[in-house]
């Protein structure tokens, strides 16, 4: 079993040229979110790779979905090698949209630039990389002669960036990213090579509009302004709310450590008359502002509502005329990977072989494609790993690290002998 890790290792490291090449084509296929750029031609890019490494290929286009149109297709792509039989299934899965360039780069963003050591562009990070580390890993593994009892998969989502909703959480409602076909799915997002991620904080967006009545603003007594309003309610949120979230820690492992908190954020506010536009003097009628509340594995989605609830009633007790709406804009309900999962055990032993230190198990601050594994598809035996740094992930001169793209195609190819590699004695 040691000789078969060790030629699994020096095979990874004999395909280093060609994760390195993989990286570089699909960084060169700009699949910007939003709108959703050259998904098709990712896919089936991917697709014709799959083949030629000799997988099944299948094409799931998002039917249905209101943002699969014709200039913008949304088409995700499964690779698959069949198991002899008798063995669970594993999956490894990678977005391949990327979030737009923006400014600010001093190579070009979709040009796979390779120098010092490191893979450029955008998504080299977050997560062409990481999809490319794990294509070869199920490669290293027949490079290496080994014939798995459990069928191995690779797939290539779109719409991560946006919530994922025509790819993992799709796949899933359509039974395909299910529990009755996957055991283990790992998603390589950009977490740092030596860390594994169980998961995330659920997420409440949820908007809040005041409604006053309208009068001249020389007399605005006659009124009642809605904006003054509002800002009772940012007050309260802000001298009520947030010192209580503060108080409120969880027991995931969550980095940075300042998230491993409850946590609020203003994503937006707007009120009375555009900004842009002739004034004519009006007490506002209406404002409204849109929150983004982080909440805990520990929490309730029903109890942080009710919360909000309850201090906009005491806004309304103190505050003459004080009338409001609420309304929830997204949902996303946290994520955990079950205490003890093999899954996890698997990717330490390969972190532990490959890197020779113990691996970080972290969650991770922002919300990913786990949850539809979990939530929607059954698969609570999901975790990200992969080869990216966290912190590059949108920026400006994204890159990813030759070396940790190797790294992490060993740990997952690795992780998979582990799972679904062939019985002993067998
Ligand atoms: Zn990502």
């Amino acid at each position: 079993m040691k000789d078969l890790r060790e030629g699994v290792c020096r095979a990874a490291d004999g395909l280093r040229d060609e994760i390195v090449e993989l990286t570089r084509e699909l960084v060169r296929i700009p699949t910007v979110n939003p709108p959703g750029e050259n998904y098709a031609d990712c896919a089936r890019f991917l697709g014709r790779h799959f083949v030629e490494l000799g997988l099944e290929a299948e094409y799931h286009v998002a039917e249905g979905r209101p943002e699969h149109t014709e200039a913008h297709p949304r088409l995700n792509v499964i690779g698959v090698r069949r198991g002899a039989g008798g063995g669970p299934t594993v999956h490894l899965n990678g977005h391949f949209d990327v979030a737009p360039a923006g400014g600010g780069w001093s190579v070009d963003p979709f040009g796979g630039l390779v120098r010092d050591g490191r893979v450029w562009g955008r998504g080299t990070c977050d997560m062409k990389g990481g999809l490319a580390a794990a294509v070869y890993a199920i490669e290293a593994l027949r490079r290496a002669g080994v014939r798995l009892a459990g069928t191995v998969e690779v797939s290539g989502t779109v719409d991560e960036e946006s919530g994922g909703q025509a790819g993992v959480a799709w796949l899933a409602q359509s039974g395909r990213l299910a529990k009755d076909r996957v055991d283990y799915a790992i998603i390589p997002e950009p977490l740092n090579v030596d860390r594994i991620c169980t998961g995330h904080r659920g997420v409440w967006w949820f908007e809040v509009e005041t409604r006053g009545r309208i009068a001249h603003g020389s007399m605005p007594y006659l009124g009642v302004s809605a904006i003054d309003h509002l800002g009772a309610v940012l007050e309260a949120v802000r001298t009520e709310l947030q010192p209580e979230l503060a108080k409120r820690t969880t027991r995931m492992p969550v980095v940075p450590a300042g998230s491993g908190r409850a946590t609020l954020n203003v994503n937006t506010i707007s009120g009375g008359q555009a900004g842009q536009a002739v004034q004519t003097p009006c007490v506002a009628d209406r404002a409204m502002a849109i929150f983004d509340r982080r909440y805990l594995v520990e929490e309730a989605y029903e109890d942080a509502k009710a919360e909000v609830v309850a201090l906009l009633e005491r806004v309304r007790s103190r505050v003459p005329g004080f009338d409001y709406a609420l309304n929830d804009r997204m949902l996303v309900y946290p994520t955990e990977t079950p205490a003890g999962s093999p899954l996890v055990a698997a990717l330490q032993r390969g972190i532990r072989e490959v890197l020779g230190r113990e691996a970080a198990i972290v969650a991770s601050p922002g919300s990913y494609d786990q949850k539809h594994f979990d939530r929607i598809g059954g698969v609570p035996h999901c975790v990200a790993y992969g080869p990216g740094v966290l912190e590059l992930a949108h920026q400006p001169d994204e890159w990813v690290a030759i070396d940790d793209l190797v790294a992490s195609t060993k740990v997952m190819a690795l992780a998979i002998l582990d799972l679904a590699g062939p019985r002993h004695g067998g």
